[in-house]
């Protein structure tokens, strides 16, 4: 069963790297893997509402954190991790996996959570920046108990445990775009039936979140009419709450990357009594977002960044942002504000700032503009 799902995610990863030239205007490849499929899609504005925070801030001296939260962030897309050498885009070896998240907190990066990074609210250290983690197929890598009934500590949950042990303030946040066990024809939630629900139960409870990657995972979506659309969509959200009853599935990644004709019904629909809303779609390749308060970030259309050491994978795009420090985001450490530089301020959208109940200010102290 594993073969059939690999077959959805050939990666052409020279497909991607050639979308990829530039940050700025970069082609956008829509949804989790396929880069032949490319779409546009309605600008929607997003939807902020106030989310819920957060521990004690402690006072900052901003002018040695240079806040830069008009900066880019990574969101970094992984599919299955694999114990072999290999480190390809879709079996990742848990090695290159974990050595990625140590990367990541040498450099200053820690995970915050994709929804609450949607509507404006980062919660991340001063001085840190933000990267967001999402996993996507609900796969044996990422999530399996051994015989023993432990967390294979090779998986992606497994080493993530670790990670947070050993440093703790890495947080557990990540976000995991599962299939349901709505199709027989898909092998079962992590490749293991019987726990399915207990691990979905998991993910939420260490801070994870769940998100929608449809029932069947099918390219032809975009012939569907808007009835079949929104049975799929609505059908994932049932497929969740039947595990998670009242869960909060707010989040999508498109399989293949195909968006359905009417496209609006990304955002919002209803089948079979069940209304779905989400504030976000997540695309495939190439490069970081936008701030989510910059006039240039799109909810609906948000890159992600591939594994792997081909160009345009992770490692180009750290290291691009390593080198290009005035694009990277760098937090204030306070989700209810949002600290740039002057220069940087001119990139921000005031309308989504006042709608996300921000406070503005530059790194200085000054107040920019308030919205409250
Ligand atoms: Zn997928």
């Amino acid at each position: 069963m594993l073969d059939t799902t690999q077959r959805f995610h050939r990666l052409n990863v020279a497909r991607i790297a050639a979308a990829a030239v530039l940050i700025a205007g970069i082609p956008m490849v829509s949804g989790c893997k396929n880069p032949f499929h490319r779409r546009t899609v309605a600008t929607v504005s997003p939807v902020a509402k106030p989310a819920s925070q957060t521990a004690a801030i402690l006072p900052v001296d901003l002018t040695k954190v240079q806040p830069n939260e008009a900066g880019m962030v990574p969101i970094l897309e992984y599919h299955d991790l694999v114990n072999t050498a290999k480190a390809t885009g879709y079996q990742y070896s848990s090695a290159a996996f974990r050595k990625d998240m140590e990367w990541l907190y040498a450099h200053n990066y820690r995970p915050v959570s994709l929804s609450e990074y949607v509507q404006g609210r980062v919660d991340c250290p001063a001085g840190m920046s933000p990267v967001i983690l999402t996993f996507d197929d609900a796969l044996k890598g990422q999530f399996y108990y051994t015989p023993d009934g432990k967390i294979d500590p090779t998986c992606a949950v497994g080493i993530l445990d670790d990670m947070h042990a050993r440093h703790p303030d890495w947080p557990l946040k990540g976000t995991f775009f599962v299939l349901t066990n709505g199709d027989p024809k898909l092998p079962p939630a992590f490749y293991q039936d019987q726990y399915a629900q207990g691990k979905m139960e998991y993910l939420v409870k260490e801070g994870y979140e769940i998100g929608n990657h449809t029932i069947h995972h099918r390219a032809g979506i975009r012939h569907w009419s808007d009835d079949q659309v929104m049975a799929e969509f609505a059908g994932a959200v049932k497929n969740i709450q039947a595990m998670l009853p009242n869960y909060n599935v707010n989040t999508l990644a498109l399989p293949f990357g195909v968006y359905p004709k009417n496209q609006k019904l990304v955002i919002d629909g209803q089948s079979g009594g069940v209304k779905y809303h989400n504030i976000c779609a997540l695309l495939a390749g190439a490069g970081p977002v936008h701030s989510p308060m910059s006039k240039d970030f799109k909810p609906y259309r948000m890159q992600r960044i591939i594994p792997g050491n081909e160009k345009f994978a992770i490692k180009y795009w750290l290291d691009w942002l390593e080198r290009n420090k005035a694009d990277k985001y760098v937090s204030d450490g306070d989700p209810n504000t949002f600290t740039v530089n002057t220069i940087s301020s001119g990139k921000l959208d005031p309308a989504k700032i006042a709608k996300a109940h921000l406070h503005l200010r530059t790194y200085n102290g000054t107040t920019v503009a308030s919205a409250k």
